[in-house]
């Protein structure tokens, strides 16, 4: 058994408040990739942080993915059966809430209660955040109120930097070789847009974007996309009778006729979907929503997509001369398919956990990741906590010691992988 080295901490904890302050908020409405200048800063400083500290085959790629190597600390290539490991974790962070000008705030030793903010007034509450209970004595960083943090996911950036310094600083730790990648623009659904899997050249991948502590999440929805227009005829007002067709009360009629007290994000939790109409825009003559389709079982999808096609003949009947015109969006798919045929990535991280003491949680994330889509393309790559808290909030926060505990773990996964390679 190889001596186990403490993380360093400090190290770790700079690391994340100098990523921090680099905006790299995603922007959806800018189709150039990535989609925010910060995003590019950011990958080039990583890219010079993991040459300086000795990685191999650094590239910061034209689309301004991150790529590096921790070459292997046993017999690796021909004849070895050691598989190669990715880990990855995306630069961007959400719209949702302001990334520029974030000004991170350290709790050394966090001793509990609720936690005032600088700014507008905001407190993350215990009543609010019920995670925190679990937290005292923790390192926790949050943001001065005003932006989010950038914790999801440049938590997961600075622990994979931190495992990658870690393995090249302590030659001694068996692993085979070690993959990271950094990738943009996660947040808007085109994080794995321009990955080739083939160079990453990997059996395994494994995500740290997740949040608290080990938690090993190996499902996610599966995910379409409705855009429904609606289709009506303008004409003024005065003239309107018998000849207007409205398309705005068409769309209007559609979305009433959409389950309201079931099947959606309001009233639905853990394996539970739902079709979520999310933006609406339009006029008379025509009239869009946007409609997200989400379930765990994926031929649920063409239910969902189903119920609206039948509340689009229905008002149809009601608006006659108004059509409906729907295109569905392929979005991501359930990890949990691609993962059921390498059950070992699930329960080598488990076992991991087990190794460490640690009781651990398996998962279902209510949404997507990078690695939903790597597994989808062949790479079975589950999602592991990281740190994470009150994500996409100005509220958000993140704990050291989680970030720690997920290096300490990926430490420990990686010597499973050798050990179980070589046998
Ligand atoms: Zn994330």
């Amino acid at each position: 058994m190889p001596t186990a080295v403490p993380i360093n901490a400090d190290r770790l904890l700079e690391r994340f408040l100098r990523y921090v302050q680099i905006d790299t908020t995603a922007d959806a409405d800018n189709l150039e990739y990535p989609s925010s200048p910060g995003q590019m800063a950011l990958g080039k400083l990583l890219a010079d942080e993991l040459r300086a500290m000795g990685a191999s085959a650094v590239e910061h790629d034209a689309h301004g993915l991150v790529w590096g190597t921790i070459p292997a600390s046993v017999p690796h290539g021909i004849g070895s059966d050691v598989p190669t490991v990715l880990f990855n974790a995306h630069l961007d962070t959400s719209p949702e809430a302001a990334g520029s000008n974030v000004r991170p705030q350290v709790i050394e030793s966090y001793s509990g209660g609720d936690i005032p903010l600088l700014q507008d007034g905001q407190v993350i509450t215990v009543a609010g955040s019920p995670d925190l209970q679990g937290l005292i004595g923790h390192c926790l960083i949050t943001s001065d109120g005003s932006t989010l943090l950038g914790g999801d996911d440049k938590a997961g950036v600075a622990a994979i930097m931190e495992l990658a310094q870690h393995l090249l600083e302590n030659p001694h730790l068996p692993h085979g070789e070690v993959r990271v990648l950094f990738t943009c623009d996660e947040e808007i659904g085109r994080g794995a847009q321009h990955v080739n899997l083939d160079k990453a050249a990997a059996l395994v991948g494994y995500t740290l974007d997740g949040g608290g502590q080990a938690e090993v999440e190996a499902e996610n929805f599966s995910a379409d996309q409705l855009l429904v227009r609606a289709i009506g005829n303008n004409i003024h007002p005065s003239l309107g009778k018998g000849r207007m067709i409205n398309a705005v009360r068409g769309l209007a009629l559609l979305l009433a006729e959409l389950p309201s007290d079931r099947l959606t994000p309001e009233t639905t939790e853990g394996k539970e979907g739902f079709l979520h109409p999310y933006e609406l825009r339009g006029g008379v003559h025509t009239a869009e929503a946007r409609i997200l389709l989400r379930d765990f079982d994926t031929p649920r999808l063409d239910d969902y997509a189903q119920l609206v096609q039948a509340a689009t003949t229905q008002v149809e009947a009601k608006l006659p001369g108004l059509k409906f015109h729907i295109e569905r969006q392929r979005q991501y798919r359930n990890m949990a398919d691609a993962i059921r045929k390498m059950p070992q990535v699930v329960d080598f991280a488990t076992r991991a956990w087990e190794q460490l003491s640690q009781p651990y949680h398996i998962g279902a994330i209510r949404g997507g990741t990078d690695g939903a889509q790597f597994s989808e393309m062949g790479l079975p790559t589950p999602n592991l906590s990281v740190g994470q808290h009150n994500i996409h909030s100005v509220l958000e926060f993140a704990s050291l010691n989680q970030m720690l505990a997920a290096i300490e773990h990926a430490v420990k996964l990686l010597e499973i992988w050798q050990a179980q390679g070589r046998s």
